[in-house]
């Protein structure tokens, strides 16, 4: 298979990534054949994922809304994925022009497509930064010096936390983060969990590992709500994704119950 234009050389065309499986889910068309056939097997076991992904850029887009509308003006978006319809920066920058917003992702197909469409945007840029090297991320934000650390931040995690096994201690990451940024700061975290729907949930997660050598960690609620520590919960606190403030009936699409992912908002005071 010839490797597109938008595809680094340095990434592996045989092996599915999440980013680009994501992508695949969204109906996007920066992914290859290996992460549709990931994407389409993943829709067999659980047909209503796609709905689960749109769930989740709504929850985004909400998040985003929410923390400009409390003072926010500046965003790092980690784990920020290939860019789609509705990216940080234009919805934010749609409310106030002069909100910066950095992405980072480990994903090199992401990170140049990002760079690519924020071309000439001087308030956005994206990064190559790893999660799981928390202090390296960090100072590769400080070297862009797009983001003012003595200024409130909102930091976005979306569906990312959930790509991080136990053993690089997820709530540890969120934890730094909290140590870096600026009191009036604030986090909004989703994530994958096994409370609602635990057999689909280990569905999905064996696939991913067996199939796609892919690490995908659904959490009960209690491990996900205690990755807010030392942050203060904003309301309705930690809940299924379309419940978290819906805006729309189009928001409550899912019946209760029945939401594969838990979302929240966090302020650091
Ligand atoms: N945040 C976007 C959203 O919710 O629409 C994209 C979510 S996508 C499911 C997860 C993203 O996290 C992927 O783009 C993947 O490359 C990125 N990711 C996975 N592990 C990461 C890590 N250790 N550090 C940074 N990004 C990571």
């Amino acid at each position: 298979m010839d490797r597109p234009a938008w595809a680094p050389e340095s990434v592996d065309m045989q092996q599915a990534s999440p980013a680009r499986m994501y992508d695949a889910l969204l109906g996007g068309s920066h992914n290859f054949e290996i992460d549709r056939k990931a994407a389409e097997m993943g829709k067999q076991l659980v047909p209503d994922l796609p709905r689960l992904a749109l769930s989740n850029r709504a929850f985004l887009r909400r998040a985003v809304r929410f923390l400009v509308d409390s003072g926010i003006r500046q965003f790092l978006d980690i784990g920020s994925g290939i860019p789609t319809a509705g990216n940080v920066h234009e919805i934010a920058q749609r409310i106030d022009p002069e909100i910066t917003v950095l992405y980072a992702d480990i994903d090199p197909v992401a990170v140049a497509h990002a760079k690519a469409i924020l071309h000439g945007n001087e308030r956005a840029a994206a990064i190559e930064a790893d999660l799981r090297k928390p202090a390296e991320l960090l100072a590769k934000v400080r070297e862009n010096g797009l983001i003012d650390f003595e200024q409130p931040v909102g930091v976005l995690l979306v569906a990312v936390l959930h790509l991080l096994s136990d053993a690089d201690r997820p709530a540890d990451m969120v934890a730094e983060l909290h140590a870096a940024v600026a009191p009036g700061s604030y986090i909004a975290i989703s994530h994958l969990t096994s409370e609602l729907r635990p057999e689909d949930a280990d569905r999905l997660g064996a696939n991913a590992a067996s199939q796609n050598r892919i690490g995908i960690h659904f959490r009960p609620l209690d491990t996900i709500a205690a990755m807010f520590d030392g942050w203060d919960l904003v309301e309705p606190g930690v809940v299924e994704l379309p419940l978290w403030r819906p805006e729309s009936e189009r928001d409550r699409h899912e019946e209760p119950g029945r939401s594969l992912g838990l979302a929240g908002v966090g302020r650091k005071d």
